[in-house]
Formats: structure tokens, sequence, C-alpha cells
């Protein structure tokens, strides 16, 4: 029994070492054959992370894509610490405040709900495999460099423009972050509670939520370094969680019957 489990184990360390030893498998899923696929999902054991972005005017300062630019890079950063499948480039959030921007691609509510299972699931049909969801990295991290923005930072400001300079300074034209204004418009005044559709617009007309020309390069190395530890921990995390899908199957048999459950 011993002697069985000890082969056993030098079994997996060899398999483990040879999908090593190649040459190192890439973690971006359309980089890898169908081969190197099946290796991938056995090396990530079955754990995936789908960035999450979308389309949309940052500012006029930043690129269309600077959601999906600066969450990727997190992914990849993360996948090369702890080894997750990267899905390729989904950008099928939703963004109906910004249609009327250039640029901006608002899908319908339909598209997005039908798409994001179906990319989700396909190929990860094993009882263990696990996609997490990388979203946006915008909000500030405690520590690090002093902000020098004081006000409101919720789109293309200073911690999301500075997180750019650290994934893709190329992108980044600091010069024309003052050309608008990114401050709060305050156009429509209803007591707080009450909520209209149009609140962002009336706020942020210019799709553009603080300042970016504040924004640096050291600010967003460290907001994306802790941003990067956080999905290391994540993929760890759902690497070695053998509850939530034990849960989830007693969940889903009980509400099949919920008479017989007890209280
Ligand atoms: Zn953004």
């Amino acid at each position: 029994m011993k002697r069985a489990a000890i082969c056993s184990l030098l079994v997996s360390l060899v398999a483990a070492c040879s999908i090593r030893g190649q040459s190192k498998l890439s973690a971006k899923w359309e980089e890898l054959t169908a081969a190197e696929f099946r290796d991938a999902i056995q090396l990530s054991k079955g754990t995936c992370l789908l960035p999450f972005g979308i389309l949309e005017k940052h500012g006029p300062h930043l690129p269309l894509g600077t959601d999906l630019l600066n969450v990727r890079h997190a992914s990849l950063q993360a996948a090369q610490q702890e080894y997750a499948l990267v899905f390729p480039q989904y950008y099928f959030g939703q963004i109906f405040e910004a249609k009327h921007e250039p640029g901006t691609v608002a899908y319908s509510m339909e598209l997005q709900l039908n798409l994001l299972p179906f990319f989700a699931q396909a190929q990860l049909d094993r009882p263990h495999d696990y996609v997490v969801y990388v979203l946006d990295g915008e909000r500030s991290r405690p520590g690090g460099p002093p902000k020098k923005s004081t006000g409101i930072d919720y789109h293309a400001g200073e911690n999301e423009t500075s997180n750019t300079m650290a994934s893709r300074p190329d992108l980044v034209h600091l010069d024309r972050a003052a050309s608008e204004s990114g401050g709060d418009q305050k156009r429509v005044n209803l007591p707080e509670g009450v909520y209209t559709g149009i609140w962002w617009y009336a706020r942020f007309p210019n799709h553009y939520s603080g300042d970016g020309s504040v924004a640096t390069r050291e600010l967003g190395e460290w907001n994306m370094n802790n941003w990067i530890a956080a999905t290391v921990e994540a993929i760890r995390a759902a690497k070695a969680d053998d509850q939530s899908l034990k849960l989830q199957n007693e969940f889903y048999e009980k509400s099949k019957h919920p008479l017989d459950t007890r209280p």
C-alpha cells in the first residue's frame, strides 16, 4: 500500500516535471496547441482566469480598451507566479452609460448574459475546474505613494491612469488629461437615495471622473503589484478549494425537494 502510494507520487511528480520541462507553457489560451492545452489544464488544475473588460472612452487621454489592457496585464503577471490558464480577450461587459461616446461598444444585455456562461464553460466541465473572474482594479490600494488628487476618482482618473502607466505607458497621453473636465458636474439635484438611470451622465458627461493629469508610474506600480498579489492569492485559493463544489451540489440537491429540507 505504502509502496503503491510512493509510486503514484513519483508518477505524478514525473508528470509535473515533464510538463514543466517543456518549453514553458504559455498562460494564454490562444497561444497553445491542442495538445499543450491539455497540459495547461493539468498544470493549472483546471483554474482559469477570465480577465473581464469593455471598450469605452477613458477620458481624453487613455485608450478605449484600458480596462482589458490592465486586467490582462495583472492576470498574465499573476499567472507567471502561480500558473493558471488565461482566457482570450473578453470585452463583452456592460457599458450602456458610455454609448454616446466614440469607440464604445455597448452589447445588449441578452448577448452579455448568453455569451458569458458559454465562454466560461468552454472546455471546462470537470468537477474541479474553476473560473476566476478578474475585474478592473481601479480602486486605491492601501499604503503606497500618496495620491495627489483629493476628489472623486471613479474612471480614467489618477488611479486608472497610473495603472495604465505601469501596464502600457506607450498608450497614455498624459499631456491631454487636463483637456476635459473629470469633475462632478452635479447636474441633477435629488436627495441621496433617489436613483435615476441617468445619474452617471448627469454627473460625469465626459465619461471621465477624476484627474488623470497627476498620475504617476510609481502609484501605478504600487496598485498593480498589489492587484497581481491579490490575483495570485485568488488562484491559489481556487486550486485549494474543495468545499465550494461540495456545498453547491448539496444546495442544488436540496432545492429539488425543499419540503424535505430540515430547518
Ligand atoms: Zn476603466
